[in-house]
């Protein structure tokens, strides 16, 4: 393409609140044939709530929620703003919080009243050593419409014991669905990319028509799998919020960061979408496409 095509190209996506950083990011859009998409704040609003809140044996509804707020009182996590949204409503009041410890992709931990809470996914209670029937009691509580989930115990004598668990929902965008109608309609594939749950992921893909689903998956596998895409000689687009997804979105041939996403993410991404519609990767494609295929 030549300098007045691609600066057309430029300008009609800046148009649409796309922001391509170079001409190099504008051609390799027209290639890209896969896009992976993060779930949590890209697919949807990222502003989850607390839909039930399940205490494990003996453990008052009261005392395992203020536990849980201590520790997510220091967490930036979207899912920490709604538990303690829920445990205020809930008229609860949280002991403060020390030694915190974030662990990416599995959840946060801290010292409470003397003792460390840890508050995140199944698969880090099960590396923490909590039974699988202590699991398996609350997952039975939790309801479907709240399928994403944050396991809340803490350390009783060197044993980790779980306190309960809390199930919240997350809207999906708006433009969530057109965004794969629209990349399947450009014979692009959808991959969903997320460290929730298989099931939350599932739910989510079966809306969106997507199916390739990859869930648990911890910040270093996110682009791992990214990378697996490219290795099989695929052009690989990766879209994200930010949170957790610097690595996944370094990793991908194209990237893309939503605005509501984190500065880190803004300056490593190859193209900033102004709004967080989904939908406007496809809108990318086509027009780098156009560029592209104007000259030839
Ligand atoms: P996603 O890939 O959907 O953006 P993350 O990698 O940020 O998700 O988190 C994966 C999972 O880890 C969450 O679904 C949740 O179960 C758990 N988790 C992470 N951080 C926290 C936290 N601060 N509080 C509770 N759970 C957390
Ligand atoms: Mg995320």
């Amino acid at each position: 393409a030549t300098p007045t095509a691609i600066m057309a190209g430029t300008g009609v996506a800046a148009r649409h609140g796309i922001l391509i950083k170079d001409a190099q990011a504008l051609e390799l859009a027209h290639r890209i044939n896969t896009v992976v998409f993060d779930k949590t704040g890209t697919l949807t609003e990222g502003k989850p709530s607390v839909g039930a809140a399940v205490p494990f044996n003996s453990n008052s509804l009261h005392s395992f929620l203020a536990k849980a707020a201590a520790v997510e009182a220091g967490s930036a996590h979207p899912l920490a703003a709604a538990v303690l949204a829920y445990a205020q409503g809930q008229g609860v009041q949280w002991p403060g919080v020390s030694q915190l410890q974030d662990q990416p992709g599995r959840g946060v931990s801290g010292m409470v009243d003397g003792t460390r809470v840890y508050v995140g996914t199944a698969r880090w209670m099960r590396e923490l050593g909590v039974p699988e029937s202590a699991l398996s009691a609350v997952n039975q509580a939790l309801p479907d419409n709240a399928p994403t989930h944050a396991w809340v115990a803490e350390d009783q004598q060197g044993e980790v014991s779980l306190l309960g668990a809390l199930g919240f929902g997350d809207a999906l965008k708006a433009g969530a669905f057109a965004a794969v109608q629209n990349l399947t309609n450009l014979r692009v594939k959808s991959v969903l990319l997320t460290g929730d749950s298989r099931a939350s992921a599932q739910r989510v893909a079966q809306a969106l028509g997507i199916s390739e689903v990859q869930a648990e998956q911890l910040p270093h596998n996110k682009s791992e799998a990214v990378a697996h895409y490219r290795q099989q000689g695929q052009v690989v687009a990766m879209v994200g919020d930010g949170i957790n997804d610097a690595p996944a979105l370094a990793a991908a041939d194209v990237s893309f960061a939503m605005s509501s996403g984190t500065e880190v993410a803004m300056h490593a991404a190859d193209i900033t979408l102004m709004r967080p519609d989904p939908a406007l990767v496809a809108q990318t494609i086509d027009i780098s496409r156009r560029t592209y295929n104007k000259i030839k």
